[in-house]
């Protein structure tokens, strides 16, 4: 594994000016907003020098981790998400598609905690994207779609924990044929080690949930709905996740994180799978799928 370490700001001249005095080069985007980034490995010389100046000159810097083969390989629990666009879930307007396909019976209306996905994805027909193997639509980006190779491979090689779901196209509900989404069927015992995590809890008193304005009062949310339950900001791949190894005892190869991950209005389990998993998608080197490797402690 190495770090990667992504600065990206704007405004600051001060900084600019000393990067083109050392010939350091950066790329600038954003239109008339001009921010500037620069990628650098934690390996590379002009690390300490960039980082010490960033803290001078206030500069924002993301870090994160980039795992080669032997780090996915070598994991037995890895964190998925699929990377190819499957569009927006059916009816997406005012999101009708969450009681079109989730059991929203122990759902907070406020944080989303607690949806339960028992019915088939809809979608507006066949994803577009050719190469991808691994599909996922927009909103609901713990759904894993994949090709039907994908499915016959993991039947055939003995896959467990995983029930496989056709989607199907808005308004006629015709079964779709290039992707099925591949459902957890079980959920692991919680074992997310919670104090390197940020996290919000459902309540008035949470800087982030009593400051959301829209309420979806379809589902019938009120001013004082809070649930008090927990969940935890995506890691994003800016630190690295750590769980309890017994969490993990006689789970399947695809499990859904007991924990719950989002902000705002969004939130939904993480799928993690088996180091099984992680070894067929790379031997067939398919595309579309990030495996993040868990670090079990
Ligand atoms: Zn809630």
């Amino acid at each position: 594994m190495r770090l990667r370490h992504h600065i990206r700001d704007r405004n600051k001249p001060h900084f600019i000016a000393v990067l083109t005095k050392l010939g350091i080069t950066y790329k600038v985007s954003g239109g008339s907003s001009q921010y500037f980034d620069l990628f650098v490995f934690d390996d590379d010389a002009r690390w300490p020098i960039l980082r010490d100046l960033a803290k001078e000159h206030f500069v924002r810097v993301y870090h994160s981790p980039v795992y080669i083969r032997e780090d996915i390989t070598s994991a037995q629990w890895l964190l998925t998400h699929a990377t190819a666009d499957a569009g927006y879930p059916q009816p997406e307007k005012d999101f009708a598609y969450r009681s079109a396909t989730f059991d929203l019976t122990n759902c907070c209306p406020r944080c989303s905690i607690g949806k339960i996905q028992d019915r088939p994805l809809r979608l507006t027909g066949e994803p577009k994207n050719k190469t991808a193997h691994f599909f996922s639509p927009q909103w609901e980006h713990q759904i894993i779609l994949v090709r039907p190779e994908v499915q016959k491979v993991f039947q055939e090689e003995g896959v467990t924990g995983v029930r496989y779901l056709t989607p199907l196209k808005r308004r006629t509900d015709i079964p779709l044929t290039s992707v099925i989404q591949i459902l957890p069927t079980t959920t692991l015992q919680p074992g997310l080690v919670v104090a390197a995590q940020k996290s919000v809890t459902c309540s008035p008193h949470d800087e982030e949930i009593s400051g959301m304005k829209t309420l979806n009062e379809r589902e019938g949310a009120r001013a004082d709905d809070f649930c008090g339950r927990v969940k935890f900001h995506v890691p994003y791949l800016s630190r690295l996740v750590h769980y309890s190894r017994k969490s993990f005892k006689d789970a399947s190869d695809i499990v859904f994180s007991a924990e719950w991950f989002g902000s705002g209005w969004s939130a939904s389990q993480h799928t993690i799978v088996s180091n099984k998993i992680a070894k067929i998608v790379l031997d067939r080197k398919w595309k579309g799928l990030e495996l993040d490797p868990i670090q079990l402690v």
